[in-house]
C-alpha cells in the first residue's frame, strides 16, 4: 500500500521502519529531516523522504501521523499544512499520536468536509515494542475502516483492539497512561520505603515482581530507577501532556482522577527542574530529593 508517514520520532521512525519490512511503499517526513533520512536509508528505495507534510500525502492511499500531541495533528492536517485539503480522493487518515479525544473527535469532522474518513488508533509499548512490531494499538472509529487497515496496524503491532467510534481509541490511551504513571509513582514510592528501611531495593524487586504487585511497568522501570538510567523511553513531557488531556476529558464527564492530579503535578516539579526530556521512570527522583536518598541497589 502506498502510504505517507508524518512524525518520525521515537517511536515513529521505527513504525515506519516495520512498514517497510512489511512491503509497504512510503512517503516520509518529519521536520527533522535526519529522522526521515535513517528510515530512507534502511529501505532499499521503499521509502522516500518528503519534502513537506503535503509531499508525504501525494499519491498515497493512507497517511499515518505519529506527532507529539492535538495542535501538531490539526496543525498538519487542518489548520497550518492543510494535508487534507491535498490527500488523494478516497485517501484514509489514521492518526498514531497520544491526543485528546476531544480532539480527535474535532479532526474527524474537519476531515469529513473533504469526505476523508479517521481513525483514532493511538499506542502502548514504548520504543522496544515499536522496534519489535509488538506494539498495542487501541482504535476508535467505523468497523468498516478498521477492517480495511488492521492490516496494516498489524505491521507494527501485535495487538489491535476497536474500542469504539472515533475518539474511543484515545479515551483507552488516556486510561492507559492514568495506570502506567500511578503505577510508576507507587514502584517508586516502594523502592524509597525499602531503601529508607534498610531493605535492598533489588531484594524487593525480585521477591514481589511475580506476586500480584508485579506488572510490566513494574518489571521496565524499576531497574531503570536502580540503574540510574532515565535515558527516554517516554518523556516526563510527554506523559505531562496524557495527564492534562486526562484532565481535561475527565473534567468533560465528570469522572474523579485524585491519583491523576498528584502524580501530574510531581511530573511537573520534574519539568520545572529540567527533567522533561528524561523518561517518566524519573518520578522516581521527585521521592529521592523529598528523602534525600537515592534508590540504588545494596
Ligand atoms: P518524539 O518527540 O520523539 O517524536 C515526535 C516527532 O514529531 C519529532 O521527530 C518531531 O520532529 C515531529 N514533529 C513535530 N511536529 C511536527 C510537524 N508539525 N511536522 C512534522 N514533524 C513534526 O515523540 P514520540 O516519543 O515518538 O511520541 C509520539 C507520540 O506517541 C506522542 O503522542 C506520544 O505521547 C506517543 N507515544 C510515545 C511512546 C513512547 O514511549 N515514546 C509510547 C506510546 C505513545
Amino acid at each position: 500500500m502506498k502510504i505517507g508517514f508524518i512524525g518520525l520520532g521515537i517511536m515513529g521512525k521505527p513504525m515506519a521502519k516495520n512498514l517497510v519490512k512489511a512491503g509497504h511503499e512510503l512517503r516520509v517526513f518529519d521536520r527533522t529531516k535526519a529522522q526521515a533520512e535513517d528510515v530512507a536509508a534502511m529501505s532499499n528505495g521503499k521509502a522516500v523522504v518528503a519534502a513537506n507534510a503535503v509531499d508525504a500525502a501525494k499519491g498515497a492511499e493512507l497517511v499515518l501521523t505519529m506527532l507529539p500531541n492535538s495542535p501538531h495533528v490539526k496543525s498538519v492536517m487542518l489548520i497550518d499544512d492543510k494535508v487534507a485539503e491535498h490527500m488523494e480522493k478516497g485517501a484514509t487518515f489514521i492518526d498514531m499520536s497520544s491526543i485528546n479525544p476531544i480532539a480527535s473527535r474535532e479532526i474527524s469532522e474537519g476531515l469529513s468536509k473533504y469526505g476523508i474518513e479517521m481513525l483514532d488508533a493511538p499506542v502502548s509499548g514504548g520504543e522496544p515494542k515499536a522496534i519489535d512490531g509488538t506494539l498495542s494499538f487501541m482504535v476508535g472509529g467505523k468497523k468498516a475502516v478498521f477492517d480495511k487497515f488492521e492490516p496494516v496496524l498489524k505491521a507494527m503491532g501485535s495487538s489491535v483492539v476497536l474500542c469504539g467510534d472515533i475518539g474511543a481509541g484515545n479515551v483507552t490511551k488516556l486510561c492507559n497512561q492514568i495506570v502506567v504513571a500511578v503505577n510508576i509513582a507507587a514502584v517508586s514510592e516502594a523502592l524509597m520505603l525499602g531503601k529508607k528501611a534498610g531493605v535492598d531495593p533489588e531484594a524487593i524487586y525480585k521477591a514481589i515482581r511475580g506476586g500480584l504487585a508485579g506488572s510490566t511497568v513494574m518489571d521496565a522501570k524499576a531497574p531503570m530507577i536502580m540503574d540510574r538510567n532515565f535515558k527516554p523511553g517516554f518523556k516526563i513531557d510527554l506523559h505531562i501532556k496524557d495527564l492534562l488531556n486526562v484532565q481535561d476529558a475527565a473534567r468533560a464527564v465528570d469522572s474523579p482522577i485524585p491519583l491523576t492530579v498528584q502524580v501530574a503535578e510531581m511530573m511537573k516539579i520534574l519539568h520545572a527542574d529540567g527533567q522533561g526530556q528524561s523518561d517518566h521512570s524519573a518520578l522516581a527522583l521527585v521521592y529521592e530529593k523529598m528523602a534525600n536518598t537515592e534508590i540504588t541497589r545494596g
